[in-house]
């Protein structure tokens, strides 16, 4: 067993926690605590191992896409914004890409590139990285902070932990670090899985796994009423159904609830209309071809002809005005139950974590214990696919790194 002494100890080599210790003004001695042996393991499996970093637009405008928490994520998003984390990576020589849809990657598509970056500026800073240092337990004695982790003892007069949340365990984050805040008092909003993949009760468009609809709407309905409406790009796998719309309102949804899936976007009464006016007078055209404008692809089209109980290749002249209902109804009201939402082994982010009523927003400071700060996902903040997740780690921890030594009100 060795002891050590540092000004600060971050827990957790995940984004926040290394964007945190590259913050922390020159001068004082910092240590980062990494569980396993190889740090920023989630952030090499970002984007597909693309790693999108962020997102296009005005930093105003990412609140929105945290749910309930956005205007407390408000001062860390302003003091280190979309451009300045652009610009931070740009500084250390990486080149970036946006796509049509506004979302950053950088040019080499590779995130270890992002891992590289960051670890190569820890080296230049002089900061220690401890590797296999699993952190169990913290104690406070005289206003230090005691950290056990890996049979190693450190004292430290700040912490910040960054452990991260609870979803693909395989990376490190274990939830370890709500069980260390809990420990010192704080509240924890219950983890859940985020940003999750839906598995319907029943699954009819199975066959067409990989087929995607670039818009579509979702009605999100729990015992007979509307919960939740949105609309965005849906994808059909395998198990059921993916893509941003079902990922980032995945947070809004529950086992049981009924899903109103429209794959055309128009309203259920107008694309009706549209498919009686495509077939009057053209009663031999198939009824494959009076769908052929709703925009989805031919497979997609046909399957939901035929859970209608239509032929594809069928007459319209034979649809009687049920029939034309039921076509409205599979593609602007298809109806799933869900069965379950996918677990931390699947999901992409967690939602839940240390409470934010009880940590200051403006310097990412514990209102319970001073000298304790909390940045990333081990905070209730989840962000919808896009780069929010990463943006909210890496503004957190700059804001948590920014603050760590500056004079605590008394
Ligand atoms: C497959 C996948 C793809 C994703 N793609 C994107 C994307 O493209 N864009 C985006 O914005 N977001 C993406 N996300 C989400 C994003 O990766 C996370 O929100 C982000 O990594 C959270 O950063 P963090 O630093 O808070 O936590 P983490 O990245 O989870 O890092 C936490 C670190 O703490 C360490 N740790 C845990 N417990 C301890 C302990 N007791 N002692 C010491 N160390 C500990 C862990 O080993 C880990 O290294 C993706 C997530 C997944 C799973």
């Amino acid at each position: 067993m060795e002891r050590h002494r540092f000004d600060v100890a971050i827990i957790g080599a995940g984004p926040a926690g290394l964007m945190a210790a590259l913050h922390i003004p020159a001068g004082p001695t910092a240590v980062v605590l990494e569980k396993g042996a190889r740090p920023g393991r989630k952030l090499l499996l970002t984007g597909a191992g693309q790693c999108n970093l962020t997102a296009a637009g005005d930093i105003g405008d990412f609140e929105h896409c945290y749910g309930d928490h956005g205007r407390w994520l408000r001062p860390a998003l302003r003091n280190l914004s979309n451009r300045d984390l652009i610009t931070f990576f740009e500084r250390r020589g990486v080149a970036f890409s946006c796509t049509p849809e506004g979302k950053y990657f950088p040019k080499s598509l590779r995130s270890a590139e992002i891992v590289e970056t960051l670890l190569a500026d820890l080296r230049r800073r002089g900061i220690a990285l401890h590797r296999d240092r699993p952190v169990e337990r913290i104690g406070v004695v005289d206003d230090r902070f005691v950290v056990h982790g890996g049979g190693d003892i450190y004292e430290a007069a700040a912490i910040i932990i960054a452990t991260g949340g609870k979803s693909y365990p395989q990376t490190g984050s274990t939830g370890d670090g709500q069980r260390l805040a809990t420990a010192l008092g704080h509240t924890i909003v219950p983890l859940k899985a985020a940003l999750a993949p839906v598995t319907p009760a029943e699954h009819p468009l199975a066959p067409l796994a990989g087929n995607s609809c670039e818009e579509a709407l979702l009605t999100v309905m729990r015992d007979g009423k509307k919960v939740h409406a949105a609309a965005g790009p849906l994808l059909i796998t395998h198990t059921g159904f993916s893509g941003p719309l079902i990922l980032d309102n995945a947070r809004r949804m529950e086992p049981g609830d009924t899903l109103c899936l429209a794959f055309a976007t128009v309203r259920r009464e107008e694309f009706l209309r549209d498919l009686i006016d495509a077939s009057r007078g053209r009663g031999a055209i198939a009824v494959k071809n009076i769908v052929k404008d709703a925009g989805l692809t031919k497979n997609l089209r046909e399957a939901l002809i035929r859970h209608a109980g239509i032929d594809p290749d069928g007459r319209a002249a034979e649809l009687t005005r049920d029939r034309f209902a039921a076509l409205a109804d599979a593609f602007c009201a298809f109806a799933i139950t869900i069965k379950t939402l996918g677990g931390f082994e699947t999901a992409m982010a967690t939602s839940g974590g240390v409470a934010l009523t009880e940590v200051d927003p403006k310097t990412m400071m514990s209102k319970l214990v001073p000298g304790l700060f909390f940045a990333g996902e081990v905070l209730d903040i989840d962000g919808d696919t896009g780069g929010y997740n990463l943006q909210a780690a890496f503004s957190t921890g700059a804001l948590a790194g920014r603050s760590v030594l500056l004079p605590r009100p008394v």
